[in-house]
């Protein structure tokens, strides 16, 4: 089986690990601090919190704006359940913004609208969520100058992205944002095994989000209320989880940063190869923005008959998936008053995507096979 995308690991990264395993420290050690501050230079943000994965990474940057009951988070209805599940989390309630049909990110016309129509009801969301589906980023220029009139938050769920540009930059450094968040999960640019990373420019969020990643508990006596009564002292400051990374996963992230630039421009490549090569198959190929360089986390392409066409190329040996069921269509969601016809650009959308392979690793011939057999699929 061809997979739709798999985890690159070599010899140096498994090294790593075990130096690690070797060491006097599996958690709070010196990795995790080494691996955050690769990734801040990296990206030039300030500040990067290492966490256990996205979703945490979401949760906490969701804490750190105040998010709360009563509160409303907006994020798309084409991400992954965790986009949205993580303002359920906080006690708010979540809202959507419906996709560009070519791009299937966040609509700035649509969120203009939305937000303009909240406003007059005073029902502004808190914080918005947009998602950089399949490696491009959201038109984030319009969407963080919405924000500052609006007064709202911005969260980018960057889960597809790290190693993108937005208008030549890295997202990452939270130009029109105030934080954004990577993952870390096998499928994903680079991997930790499972985890994730928020960043932002902002101290005092990435403070807050470094108390609730390990139980709101400080160590520092600058945060302490009390005198320190000894070397043992700590204080809970904050309401806090166990969210923290280990050393091993942070040791296996700083290793596979080392090849990160490779892994994207191979997906890059591949991408191209695909764009062109699909040309004369009955598919629609991902359009991307002017101003935007994709990680490629994904290649969604549009297909009739798309039922037919899933099972065939899985019983061919090409682990397609599909991303994503759009989440106010999921049950959980349904039963709080999401209806089928809600978010029509992102069902229709749904109705005919598929994923097919890419990874770093795919070989060019691979990659003819999964066009090969595609282009039988899509014949009928
Ligand atoms: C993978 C993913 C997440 C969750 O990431 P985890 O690290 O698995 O928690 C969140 N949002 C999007 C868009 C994702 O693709």
């Amino acid at each position: 089986m061809i997979p739709y995308g798999r985890q690159d690991i070599t010899e140096e990264d498994e090294q790593a690990v075990i130096a690690v395993l070797r060491s006097d420290f599996l958690t709070q050690g010196p990795q995790v601090p080494a691996f955050e501050g690769a990734i801040a230079q990296y990206v030039n943000a300030k500040h990067a919190i290492a966490v256990n994965s996205a979703t945490s990474a979401l949760h906490i940057a969701c804490m750190a704006l105040n998010l709360g009951k009563g509160d409303v988070l907006w994020t798309v209805p084409n991400s992954f359940v965790a986009s949205a599940n993580v303002g359920l989390y906080c006690g708010a309630t979540v809202d959507f913004v419906d996709i560009t049909p070519d791009t299937y990110v966040m609509c700035p016309d649509k969120l203009e609208a939305k937000l303009k129509k909240a406003n007059t009801e005073g029902k502004l969301p808190k914080v918005i969520v947009p998602v950089h589906f399949a490696g491009q980023s959201c038109d984030m220029r319009r969407i963080g100058s919405l924000a500052v009139r609006y007064g709202i938050k911005v969260i980018e769920d960057a889960s597809h992205a790290i190693g993108a540009r937005y208008l030549g930059a890295l997202v990452g450094n939270c130009a029109y944002s105030d934080i954004a968040v990577f993952s870390f999960h096998p499928v994903k640019i680079i991997t930790t095994a499972e985890g994730g990373m928020a960043t932002t420019q902002n101290a005092e969020l990435a403070h807050r989000m470094e108390l609730s990643r390990s139980h709101g508990v400080t160590r520092d006596a600058d945060l302490m209320q009390n005198e320190s009564e000894g070397g043992w002292y700590y204080e809970q400051v904050a309401f806090g989880y166990n969210y923290r990374m280990t050393e091993l996963q942070a040791a296996l992230g700083l290793s596979q940063m080392s090849r990160l630039d490779q892994f994207v421009a191979r997906r890059n490549a591949l991408a191209q190869r695909y764009d062109l090569l699909l040309q004369g198959l009955d598919v629609k190929t991902p359009a991307q923005a002017s101003d935007s360089y994709s990680s490629y986390h994904l290649y969604p392409i549009q297909v009739d008959d798309r039922a037919r066409v899933f099972a065939e190329l899985r019983e061919n040996g090409i682990g397609v998936n599909v991303h994503y069921i759009p989440i106010h269509r999921q049950p959980f969601y349904a039963a709080m008053g999401f209806h089928k016809g809600d978010f029509p650009v992102a069902e229709n959308y749904y109705d005919n995507a598929i994923s097919i392979p890419l990874y770093a690793g795919l070989s060019d011939a691979d990659q003819d096979t999964v066009i090969e057999k595609l282009g039988h699929a899509t014949r009928g």
